[in-house]
């Protein structure tokens, strides 16, 4: 039985997909979507995460995502960090022998996050309007196996995202991935700025968009 005091999470939705944006795109993962975002990036493409969802336990996430059988679980949102619930989530995750990704938009600090979880950061270039919310912090807290993510509206923001990749060489210990707004920047012109740039960057391609469009629980 759930104790009076069991945390609870607002959720959006729990489903079962294939991992589309990190170096594990194409793996089978469960989602984990939290409700709510205090940012609001002109090109979100988790809008109908901002408000809604169900309030359920952490044991009640923890037995649905476990029901859905799959190795990997990703904690996405909305921002997942500004719910006090994700991280006995993502510690009971981990007892379970998950392996977690953190995607998180960079503006909550990292440091309460289990060094065991992967992180995927985004950094907000200023096409998304949100560039004032990066914190710079952030950056030093990453482990070797955390990502970085950089969405990216136009060459003006390929040139910032550029800039500050190599201010701080980032790119020589973690992955970073430069990806286009979904309808907004054509992946082949990124991938040539990419190509020609000199730096070890990863291109990402939102993978489960190419196979099923941009709709929620996919
Ligand atoms: S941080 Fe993420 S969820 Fe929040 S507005 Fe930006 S893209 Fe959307």
């Amino acid at each position: 039985m759930e104790s009076e005091t069991e945390p609870t999470l607002r959720v959006t939705e729990i489903f079962r997909s294939l991992q589309g944006e990190s170096t594990r795109a194409g793996f089978p993962c469960a989602f984990v979507r939290l409700t709510g975002c205090s940012l609001r990036c002109v090109w979100c493409d988790s809008a109908y995460a901002f408000h809604g969802g169900a309030t359920m336990s952490v044991s009640e996430a923890v037995r649905r995502v476990d029901v859905l059988g799959t190795e990997l679980v990703e904690v996405t949102g909305g921002e997942p960090l500004e719910q006090e619930g994700v991280y006995p989530l993502m510690d009971r995750l981990l007892a379970l022998g998950k392996t977690v990704l953190l995607e998180t938009g960079g503006h909550v600090p990292l440091d309460r996050v289990d060094p065991r979880v992967v992180k995927i950061v985004d950094v907000k270039a200023p096409g998304s309007g949100m560039e004032a919310a990066n914190l710079p912090e952030n950056l030093e807290r990453l482990g070797p196996r955390d990502e970085l993510k950089f969405v990216l509206a136009d060459r003006r923001d390929f040139d910032w995202a550029l800039a500050k990749v190599a201010e701080s060489d980032v790119d020589r210990r973690n992955v970073v991935t430069f990806s286009p707004v979904w309808e907004g920047l054509a992946a082949s012109d990124l991938a040539g700025w990419i190509r020609d740039c000199g730096r070890p960057i990863r291109l990402g391609v939102q993978l489960h968009k190419l196979l099923w469009g941009d709709v929620p629980g996919r």
